[in-house]
């Protein structure tokens, strides 16, 4: 999929304008009330947003990923949480659209494209995150159907969700499961045993999800049967493109900051004149402005990678691990150019500083980033010099 470039922009400068509008002058208040936003939700469908990813012949708007990056990009801008609504939708559908047998796409991708009911993807569990080969949760043949059982971690916008793309072990191995429920605290034997309480990423839930005998049709398992024991290959391909959209929600939380940086230091006056004019603070806006270039150079380079069909876990990797540290870098540098005020909910920088973390941490922590970016290396190295 390639978008065209006057599409692509027109599009992203609507993205823009909305949020600018609309979103940022009561982003704060909304994050700080922990409020889902439902309003923006419902834009954010009608934008086609939720369909971003997904083929037009299932009623998407089939973007390519560099241009679902900068939307990304933009909406974080804004109000991270507004990324975070779309990625596990997305990384569903791309799992559907990538490995779904032809009856789960036509039947499921015309209802992601809409929106109007959303998905989840569910891997994590409360022992384990960056070791996915040590999941429990356990689905169990029973004649026509799987038998779930099983405590999931993690499972952001879980609760609102009327699919999960869910991990699971049968006896062939992690296999992935296309789990369609009634959003709510429960849903057949599936239960919403706690909401968890963040530092950021506020607004939308994350939640610990229970599986209890709840039972789905083998007609769930995503691929059907050549699916089953291929879960975590599944999961692991389609989390490329969940590390560019964390990648590029960071560029989008690090612009964010560093523009209020920016703005702050002409406003502020210290020694009778704008900090602006400080060696000191133009030091730091350089150096934030300039790993913020880089941060967005890494995101498009990695997108269009991921476009080009070929394997991205190295250079996803790298965007993901630059990206997320230079949030969470830019984002402490705006705050100590705010002085005290950025230790203020008066400014958005303190939310800035809370949102970024999570980015270090989701989609595999930057430790694990480092980890498959090594082996990457290491894999392309044996094989040009094989
Ligand atoms: C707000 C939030 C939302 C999330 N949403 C989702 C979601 O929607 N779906 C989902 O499935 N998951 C989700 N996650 C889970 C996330 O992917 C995991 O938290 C992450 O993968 C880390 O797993 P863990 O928390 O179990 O940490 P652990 O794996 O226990 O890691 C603890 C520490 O040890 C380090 N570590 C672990 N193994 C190694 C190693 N081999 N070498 C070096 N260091 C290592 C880690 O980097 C980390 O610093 C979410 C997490 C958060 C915080």
């Amino acid at each position: 999929m390639t978008t065209d470039p006057e599409v692509a922009d027109e599009l992203v400068a609507t993205i823009r304008d909305w949020i600018r509008k609309d979103v940022i002058p009561t982003a704060s208040e909304f994050e700080h009330a922990d409020r889902y936003p439902e309003a923006w939700v419902a834009q954010m469908r009608a934008f086609g947003l939720f369909g971003a990813r997904i083929d037009p012949e299932f009623g998407g708007l089939g973007l390519d990923t560099v241009t679902y990056a900068r939307l990304m990009d933009e909406l974080a801008y804004g109000w991270m949480s507004l990324s975070g609504v779309i990625n596990t939708h997305t990384i569903a559908a791309t799992l559907i659209s990538k490995f779904g047998t032809d009856a789960q796409r036509e039947r499921l991708l015309p209802i992601l494209a809409e929106g109007d009911r959303r998905a989840a993807f569910s891997l994590s569990e409360p022992d384990a995150g960056s070791d996915t080969q040590a999941i429990r949760c356990r689905a169990a043949r029973d004649g026509d159907e799987y038998v779930l059982n099983g405590t999931k971690m993690w499972v952001t916008n879980g609760e609102r969700a009327s699919i999960v793309a869910l991990a699971a072990k049968t006896d062939e191995g992690i296999t992935c499961f296309i789990v369609e429920k009634e959003p709510g605290p429960t849903s057949g034997g599936i239960t919403v045993s706690k909401n968890i309480d963040k530092l950021g990423y506020k607004g939308i839930e994350t939640v610990e999800m229970t599986y209890v005998d709840h039972r789905v049709p083998v007609s769930a398992v995503l691929g059907g049967p050549d699916g089953l024991g291929h879960g975590l290959h599944y999961v692991l391909g389609s989390l490329e493109l969940g590390r560019i959209n964390v990648a590029a929600r960071a560029v989008g939380v690090a612009r964010a900051a560093y523009d209020a940086a920016m703005h702050y230091a002409h406003e502020r006056e210290t020694f009778g004149v704008p900090i602006i004019k400080h060696q000191a603070i133009q030091f730091k806006l350089a150096e934030m402005a300039t790993k913020i270039e880089a941060s967005r150079l890494l995101v498009k380079s990695a997108a269009e990678k991921f476009d080009s069909g070929e394997r991205t876990d190295v250079e996803a990797g790298m965007a993901k691990l630059f990206c997320s540290e230079t949030a969470l870098e830019v984002s402490i540098e705006a705050m100590r150019i705010h002085g005290g005020y950025g230790y203020t909910k008066e400014f958005p920088v303190e939310r800035y500083l809370r949102d970024a973390p999570l980015m270090i941490i989701g989609e595999g922590t930057n430790e694990i980033q480092r980890i498959v970016i090594a082996r990457g290396l290491v894999a392309r190295w044996a094989e040009e010099h094989a």
